[in-house]
């Protein structure tokens, strides 16, 4: 029988409450299968992070919502295709450091582990790094529960793929996802002290280490800190800015002990990729989070562009994380066919004082063509966002195909690609 969590649902950091008082937790294949069966509309929840209801179900349609958390089968390494399946619900910590114990690594991740890897792929959830493209570029097959019940599995080269990994969970439940692993690598973190804006090389800084993260309070024209993370044993050159002298948390006042190994002491991939470690809550939840991806070619301009209204930003914001993001080939990637550069903000968690500043934020970026990301909070028109991306049409003749009833499609789904 499956198991049904009741309460409340909200997501992780509270702001949105989920329409549905309870989730569905099928413990196995056929309870899984038979649920979708006899639903008139379901959406899978991942670990809850988004910021928006990209998640949730349509209330008045009677949604279900479902959560594969206690579903069997979670990592098969297959050493000889190099190959990871990974279940549905399966979180990035646990795959992580059972990838590392096989001799594996994935070739990057997010800011921190605790997120689902099918909801992350889902979103176009990304780390940092001129070459890395988004993590839903690890993702070689997908395995979907479609509406009917049925297995239907889509691979690199089969029509429709690059629709189907980032989903926004609307063409099933992904049941599995098999992604490309690479041998275990090290890598060593460096934190660095202030970097003005004036003169910044924006190219020659992002693109110094396998993955650079700038952050800022926007209490000045210059970046706080960077973050800038090597593999071993290539040496680090950052002449821009000083070492940091003690450990330190990309939000101040938060302590430092939450984050991954500091002064370039070497680490496997997944304790120094990430900024935080899985063991502690990468903050307490009481924030917002919103983030643009832009070509990376308007980088500077877009920096001089919000310097504009920082005074606006800063009151409101705990930190912004400038990245950057590789182009690549998943139709619905914010990063989708342009090398991009992505402007992260964790604002404080008050909606009626942060998001009118959102809002400015994404004015200001407008003349850059931004794409909002998909889990965070969107300000946005959702009508206007398909128009960013040029293969929505592909990925809504993908939903009608697999989906013709409209099972997996939502109110957010429904507003943004007018289904
Ligand atoms: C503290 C924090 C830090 C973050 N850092 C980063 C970062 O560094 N980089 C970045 O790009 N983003 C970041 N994010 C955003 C985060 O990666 C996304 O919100 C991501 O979607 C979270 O994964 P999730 O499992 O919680 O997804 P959920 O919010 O649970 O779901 C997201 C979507 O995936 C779908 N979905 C989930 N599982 C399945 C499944 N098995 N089958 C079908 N559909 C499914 C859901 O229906 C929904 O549409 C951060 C978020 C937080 C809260």
């Amino acid at each position: 029988m499956v198991e049904v969590q009741s309460g409340v649902p909200t997501n992780w950091a509270r702001n949105i409450t989920f329409s549905v008082g309870e989730v569905q937790r099928p413990g196995s294949l056929d309870e899984l299968r038979a649920l979708v069966r006899a639903s008139a509309h379901i959406r899978v929840l991942g670990s809850g992070h988004s910021f928006n209801t990209v998640a949730d179900v349509d209330a008045e349609r009677g949604g279900v919502l479902v959560s594969l958390g206690a579903m069997p089968g979670g990592i098969d390494v297959d050493r000889d295709a190099r190959t990871v399946r990974v279940g549905g619900g399966v979180r990035y910590a646990e795959l992580a450091a059972a990838l590392h114990a096989h001799g594996f690594a994935l070739p990057n991740m997010a800011s921190l582990p605790h997120i689902s890897v099918a909801g992350s792929v889902a979103t176009g959830t990304h780390g940092s790094g001129v070459r890395n493209r988004s993590l839903a570029e690890h993702v070689r097959s997908v395995e979907l529960v479609t509406a009917g019940g049925d297995l239907v599995t889509l691979s690199r080269g089969d029509a429709g793929f690059e629709g189907a990994v980032v989903s926004l969970g609307g063409l099933g439940v992904v049941l599995s996802l098999t992604l490309d692993v690479r041998p275990t690598f090290d890598v060593a973190q460096h934190v660095f002290g202030e970097l003005p804006f004036a003169g910044l090389d924006f190219a020659a800084v992002s693109g110094s280490a396998y993955s650079v993260s700038l952050f800022t309070r926007w209490l000045g024209p210059r970046f706080d800190q960077v973050w800038v993370k090597q593999r071993c044993p290539e040496p680090v050159d950052f002449p821009w800015a000083e070492p940091a002298g003690e450990a330190r948390h990309p939000v101040p006042g938060m302590p430092a002990v939450h984050c991954t190994r500091q002064f370039g002491e070497p680490g496997p991939w997944h304790e120094r990729l990430p900024h935080f470690r899985p063991e502690f809550t990468p903050s307490n939840g009481d924030e917002l989070q919103s983030e643009l991806l832009l070509p990376r070619e308007h980088a500077v301009a877009a920096l001089h562009a919000l310097d504009s209204v920082r005074e606006s930003i800063a009151p409101v914001l705990q930190v912004c994380e400038v990245r950057t993001v590789a182009a690549d080939l998943q139709w619905l990637s914010p990063a989708h066919g342009r090398d991009s550069v992505a402007f992260h903000f964790t604002w404080v968690a008050d909606k009626r004082r942060a998001l009118p500043v959102a809002a400015l934020v994404e004015d200001r970026l407008r003349p850059f063509d931004p794409r909002p990301h998909w889990g965070k909070v969107i300000t946005t028109d959702p009508g206007r966002i398909a128009a960013r991306y040029p293969k929505a049409p592909d990925y809504v003749d993908l939903v009608r195909r697999l989906d013709p009833e409209g099972k997996f499609t939502n109110r957010f789904l429904r507003d943004v690609f007018h289904l």
